[in-house]
């Protein structure tokens, strides 16, 4: 894999200097009013990325949240429970409720009455996918592809405009066989660096690992890095001794589809992988590579995303 950036990376810009004009603060670290110039460039990103949509793929647009208990299920907890937001609702009966607005009225504390139901805030669009082709029965013999996305959350405050709260994820899923799948990772690692060339990004792909929780992180990383189950696309938007993954593309092996029992024809357990967009960052990077002024923007970017 390319470990050296494949352009200079002089192009970046300061992105404080170029902030006030995309992201505006809402008073939360990492949760950002977007403004009309971000979205334009967010909608024509997106186009272009369903423009390298695979023929057989189905279309699925998931809600920003998801079942509480798939989530569970799916190992998210265990591994990620840092980064998790639960959604939770005031409980009780109309007295009990009627009280804890009342506190709050008299500037005391409501979020005592608060109680977590069974939804919890999406962390990345492909986790529901997986029980859903679960009910499906067997996975066929040529596998499957889908483009799913979502608004995902990670509870991950930072002044940096590349680490948000909440931020769009798109996703291109494969579940089938191991050769399948890997098979799949492998060509949209190839795909990608035509989509950051078109974009006239500069970037590299490499291997990553997952941010893990506790005791078990740096064996989890570790084991993550062995068997070279992630790879990220990363564009130097800060610098590039820092760069920030814009795409990652994850073998999950048997993971999902053994917490799932997804079956292949050959009565198999199904392997999955996924390709991620971080919407936001791409963006973000265009903005940082190209400037503010998308009519100067390169004419070879502007006419990939027909802006
Ligand atoms: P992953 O599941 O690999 O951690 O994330 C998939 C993609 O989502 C990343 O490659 C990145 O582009 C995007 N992403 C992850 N975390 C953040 C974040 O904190 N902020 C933004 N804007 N995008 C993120
Ligand atoms: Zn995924």
């Amino acid at each position: 894999m390319n470990v050296a950036f494949k352009k200079p990376a002089s192009s970046a810009r300061s992105l404080d200097s170029i902030a006030e004009a995309l992201l505006l603060p809402t008073g939360i670290d990492g949760v950002y009013a977007r403004t009309a110039a971000f979205e334009q460039v967010v909608n024509c990103l997106s186009n272009l990325i369903s423009r390298y949509r695979e023929p057989e793929m189905e279309v699925l647009r998931f809600p920003p949240v998801m079942s509480r208990r798939q989530l569970e299920k799916s190992g998210y907890l265990k591994n990620f429970p840092h980064f998790l937001g639960c959604v939770s609702c005031l409980a009780g009966n109309e007295a009990e409720i009627g009280a804890a607005v009342e506190r709050h009225e008299a500037g005391g504390d409501w979020a005592s009455q608060l109680s977590a139901v069974d939804l919890v805030l999406s962390p990345a669009a492909c986790y529901p996918i997986y029980p859903l082709v679960a009910s499906r029965g067997q996975v066929p013999a040529a596998g499957l592809v889908f483009d799913v996305a979502c608004d995902c959350f990670r509870r991950e405050p930072s002044k940096l405009l590349d680490r948000l709260q909440s931020f769009r994820m798109r996703e291109y899923v494969s579940i089938g066989t191991p050769k399948q799948v890997e098979e799949f990772r492998r060509r949209w690692m190839t795909r990608a660096q035509g989509f950051a060339e078109q974009l006239g990004l500069t970037y590299r792909i490499d291997q990553a690992s997952d941010p893990f929780f506790g005791r078990g992180r740096k064996l989890m990383a570790t084991s993550q890095l062995e068997q070279a189950l992630k790879f990220e696309l990363l564009v130097p938007v800060h610098s590039a001794e820092q760069p920030t993954a814009c795409m990652s593309f994850n073998n999950h092996r048997d993971h999902f589809g053994a917490t799932w029992s997804l079956c292949t024809e050959a009565g198999e357990v199904a392997h999955t992988a996924c390709v991620a967009f971080g919407i936001d960052r791409l963006a973000l990077a265009l903005f940082a590579t190209h400037g503010l002024d998308l009519p100067h923007w390169p004419v070879a970017v502007r006419k990939a995303l027909t802006v």
